[in-house]
């Protein structure tokens, strides 16, 4: 069973940030900068690469999120950067869609 979905579930604990009836937002475990939060959709969608039509919706809603994180954490003033990574290539190693939100430090690009 899918780890994100443990945590939808309260199977696994998740120090979370917020949650509403779409989203759950949640600290990394393993931050790769002073703030590095998770938004996931609360319904089990993979990858950015088998996105549907109807699940149009609740990944626009996650996207907008950033910004309550954003303000949440005091990051919004200095600036933050959002990631999906999607598939091998891009180091997904949790196959449920989660928006990181990194911040708190000066980022460079291009990402490793
Ligand atoms: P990905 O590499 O798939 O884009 O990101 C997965 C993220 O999930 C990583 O940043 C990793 O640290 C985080 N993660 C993995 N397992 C757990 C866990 O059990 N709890 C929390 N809070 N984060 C996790
Ligand atoms: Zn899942």
């Amino acid at each position: 069973m899918c780890l994100f979905c443990k945590m939808v579930k309260r199977e696994v604990p998740a120090k979370v940030l917020f949650e509403d009836e779409d989203l759950l937002a949640f600290h990394d475990i393993n931050p790769g900068a002073p703030t590095h939060v998770l938004v996931i959709p609360k319904r089990h969608i993979s990858s950015l690469a088998v996105v549907e039509p109807g699940d149009v919706e609740v990944l626009g809603k996650l996207v907008a999120s950033a910004r309550r994180v954003a303000e949440a954490t005091g990051i919004a003033a200095g600036g933050f950067r959002t990631v999906f990574n999607s598939g091998a290539d891009a180091c997904q190693t949790v196959h449920h869609i989660h928006m990181h939100v990194l911040g708190g430090r000066q980022m460079t690009w291009p990402p490793g």
